[in-house]
């Protein structure tokens, strides 16, 4: 565990600069104080495989402390970082546990999902919200789950073989133009964009900023905007699209949506919210006065010890 001085001094600058220009030192305080201390481990229970009691039982057996969370019955939270233990546990080598991050969980949570969906998701790997999905879904319907790159789509395919999610099919695909192949397809989609991930800056974890640069930021926000328009594409009139982040900046969040709203009228936004997951209506009132005002309806979870920094938003393209 570390200071907030220690995380203002090993954060990279532009980004420590960035935190306190666009948001209240209380906010700017709180994000550091959360990359300074070290993430718990956190689960979800696969409910293809097995139930949240027995996994409970389990854990309670080897001695770790843990707790459940009000807004997911399949989610558990560890006292400490223990995935080394419960990596060892039968219950992970025959994926009836998904080590996954609390705010990971919450994406597909926000879609309403139901088993026979034709769904899509959109930028895949390693699988976390995929199998979820499929489980959320009972298995029933079918998951078309693309990812760009080779080596991230082979950990995608031992994932979703792994946690027995039979409803989901593999596409390698440019996400950006899968909406033009697939017009008018999907009941709903999940585009989990690629970010430049300020939400899981940690400092016992340096791999997580190291390669943080501004110039990432906009580059990053250029692909976002292009995937989610793809995604848009991809769901049919009437159907829900779910756009989320694991980053901070408002470029990659509130900026990526206000231009979608400007571009096309066919959109509107619903409120992304989950009973029992309080979330802070963070930005400052400069920032809301910046953007439309249905971004109020959006999701942000700012980091905290308990949780990785959140952007979640649910679209739906209009009938
Ligand atoms: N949804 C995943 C999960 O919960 O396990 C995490 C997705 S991660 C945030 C973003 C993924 O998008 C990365 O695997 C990255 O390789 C992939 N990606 C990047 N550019 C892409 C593109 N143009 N089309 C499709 N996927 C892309």
């Amino acid at each position: 565990m570390y200071s907030i001085g220690e995380a203002r001094k090993r954060l990279p600058q532009d980004y420590v600069d960035y935190l306190y220009r666009a948001f209240t030192p209380k906010f700017g305080d709180a994000v550091l104080q959360a990359a300074a201390r070290p993430l718990p481990s956190s689960l979800r229970v696969n409910t293809l495989k097995s139930d949240v009691h027995a996994v409970m039982a389990s854990l309670r057996s080897c001695g770790l402390k843990f707790q459940r969370v009000p807004w997911s019955k399949e989610a558990l939270l560890l006292d400490a970082p223990r995935e080394k233990c419960l990596r060892s546990m039968a219950e992970y080598d025959r994926g009836q546990i998904y080590l996954q991050s609390l705010s990971s969980m919450v994406p597909p949570l926000l879609l309403p999902l139901a088993p026979g969906q034709n769904i899509l998701d959109l930028c895949a790997a390693p699988g976390s919200k995929t199998t979820q999905m499929a489980s959320l879904m009972q298995n029933q319907g079918s998951i078309t789950a693309n990812e760009v790159d080779i080596l991230r789509l082979e950990r995608l395919q031992y994932n979703i073989g792994k946690q027995g999610s039979t409803i989901v099919g593999t596409m390698n695909m440019d996400g950006t133009k899968v909406g033009r192949l697939s017009e008018n397809t999907f009941d709903a989609v999940l585009v989990d964009a690629p970010c430049s991930g300020e939400g899981r800056f940690r400092l016992d974890e340096p791999k997580s900023y190291r390669s943080w640069r501004p110039p990432l930021v906009q580059k990053m926000a250029r692909l976002q905007k292009r995937l989610l328009a793809s995604g848009l594409d991809a769901v049919k009139p009437g159907g829900h699209v779910l756009y989320s982040t694991c980053t901070v900046n408002t470029a990659e969040n509130e900026a990526v949506i206000a231009a979608l709203l400007k571009a096309r009228d066919d959109v509107e936004l619903l409120p992304a919210r989950l009973t029992g997951l309080k979330v802070t209506a963070g930005l400052t009132q400069t920032d809301e006065e910046r953007w439309p005002s249905a971004l109020k309806l959006a999701m942000r979870i700012w980091p905290t010890p308990n949780m990785e920094g959140f952007f979640c938003c649910l679209l739906r393209k209009r009938a």
